[in-house]
């Protein structure tokens, strides 16, 4: 389609904001109005959308279900090397990333697009913060988007955190040397929940961790593998035995390997006795 072509559809959602900043400075995709944004401050801007870019997320991203904006933190920096760190106050191994120059960022990050904070939340990938879940997941999706802000080096600045009141949020308890991983693994569980990127709507209802418990085991073609054979029940065609039988296996792959999980699904079943299925 040429230039001079109509407008297409697509159009109606490009969105016309109030920024003086101009808006695709550092994406080539246009804002799409009311799409749920993941805006990320990174000093990798060129590893977004990495492995979201493929499969159902790079699909839903194509599709405008959902958009990524990446914000390069170095554009803040200072000096003629754009420096965006410096030495801890105190001494010790490392640099932090400075308050200002993240200050900076964040600043500019809140003038893009249309939205408002509301209903925006603003989080910072550490190591200190609350574990990741399906649970942060579900809210994240159900927010307008959200802004992540990937750490380098020893981290960011304490004072950045608490003036902007960031959330902490961690992927799990190991070091990874920055935010960009697990800004991308918290984007792809988000993202999936998202109206429409899955096909098939159902999928999320019964996998792992949407009632609490974890998934049974799965299995496919052929019929028999190695001497290994299917469990006869999902070949009997019953689906009540079938929808029994993944129930039990459900609950002692949880009990046996999750007792955490168990515990907490158990105290929930037995709050809220008439409960379904
Ligand atoms: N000195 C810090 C670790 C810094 S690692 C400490 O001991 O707590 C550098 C950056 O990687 C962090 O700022 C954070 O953004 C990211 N990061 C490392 N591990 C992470 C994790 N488990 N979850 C989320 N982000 C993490």
């Amino acid at each position: 389609m040429s230039q001079d072509d109509k407008p297409s559809k697509s159009h109606g959602r490009l969105a016309i904001g109030a920024s003086a900043q101009p808006r695709d400075l550092m994406t080539d995709r246009p804002d799409l109005a009311g799409a749920w944004t993941a805006r990320v401050i990174t000093l990798f801007p060129e590893a977004f959308p990495g492995v979201l870019g493929h499969s159902l997320t790079g699909r839903a991203l194509d599709r405008g279900l959902w958009q990524l904006d990446p914000i390069d933190l170095r554009i803040f920096g200072e000096g003629r090397h754009r420096n965006v760190d410096d030495t801890p106050a105190g001494g010790g191994a490392g640099m932090v990333l400075r308050a200002d120059i993240m200050g900076r960022a964040l600043d500019f990050a809140a003038r893009r697009g249309t939205a408002s904070a509301e209903n925006w939340p603003l989080i910072y990938l550490s190591p200190r913060g609350r574990r990741f879940d399906q649970s942060m997941a579900r809210r994240l999706s159900k927010a307008r988007g959200v802004t992540m802000v990937c750490g380098r080096f020893e981290g960011l600045d304490q004072r950045v955190i608490d003036h902007y009141g960031m959330e902490e949020v961690s992927l799990g308890d190991f070091v990874l040397t920055g935010g960009e991983i697990a800004a991308q693994a918290m984007l792809d569980a988000t993202v999936r929940l998202l109206p429409d990127v899955l096909g098939n709507e159902a999928s999320t209802e019964e996998e792992s961790f949407s009632d609490g418990l974890l998934e049974h085991p799965q299995y496919t073609k052929p019929a028999e593998w190695k001497g290994h054979a299917i469990p006869p029940v999902l070949l009997s065609g019953h689906h009540g035995e079938i929808a029994k039988w993944r129930r039990q296996q459900s609950e002692a792959i949880t009990r046996d390997r999750r007792p955490d999980l168990w515990d907490a699904y158990e105290a929930r079943n037995t709050s809220d006795k008439p409960k379904k299925r």
